[in-house]
């Protein structure tokens, strides 16, 4: 399935985030070939969903459409509502260490080593290639959510201490998950 099917199989009124370990999570997503009404339609429903999650970013595998593109708010805005299609990350530099945690891992937080500083290229909203190049907690979110395009995730993120201090979340989110 290309990314447009994928798409048009979602239904954006009744999107939700999904959870570790659901398979979906861990897919390289498809690349988006255009922008239409229903890739739109479903970037706004992002947007609201990750408002209301109280993110400040959300990958499209989050809600189980496995294209490559992600939402972020890295200032937590209605204001400031970014979308991210077809991104790569063209440039990197230093290094950074901070916790983190992410929608699809409740109560899951590991310090994660990433970039401090890249720039990213991407496709805006209205097809337009842009750049943006950006540090902090922003860098961290387009590193972050670049991971779930390419179906990494967190806990492969995560070093061995991470990983015994969250055993028991993990266990929890691995017996929660309902195939069905
Ligand atoms: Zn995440």
């Amino acid at each position: 399935m290309n990314a447009s099917e994928k798409i048009e199989l979602a239904d954006p009124s009744t999107l939700r985030v999904i959870r570790y370990p659901d398979p979906r999570l861990t897919e390289v997503c498809s690349p988006i070939e255009t922008i239409d009404a229903p890739l739109i339609e479903l970037i706004e429903a992002m947007w609201g969903l990750m408002l209301d999650s109280r993110g400040v970013g959300l990958a499209a595998p989050q809600v189980g459409i496995t294209v490559r593109l992600f939402a972020a708010t890295p200032s937590f805005s209605p204001d400031d509502l970014r979308v991210y299609i077809n991104p790569r990350i063209i440039e990197e530099s230093g290094s950074s260490e901070e916790e983190e945690g992410c929608l699809s891992f409740p109560q899951v937080y590991a310090r994660v080593k990433r970039s401090a500083v890249v720039t990213v290229e991407a496709m805006n909203l209205q097809g337009e290639i842009f750049q943006e190049t950006c540090s902090d907690l922003h860098a961290r979110i387009i590193q972050h959510e670049l991971d779930h395009l390419d179906g990494r995730l967190l806990v492969d993120r995560m070093g061995t201490v991470a990983k015994l201090t969250n055993r028991r979340a993990l266990k929890t989110l691995e017996a929660e998950f309902d195939p069905a």
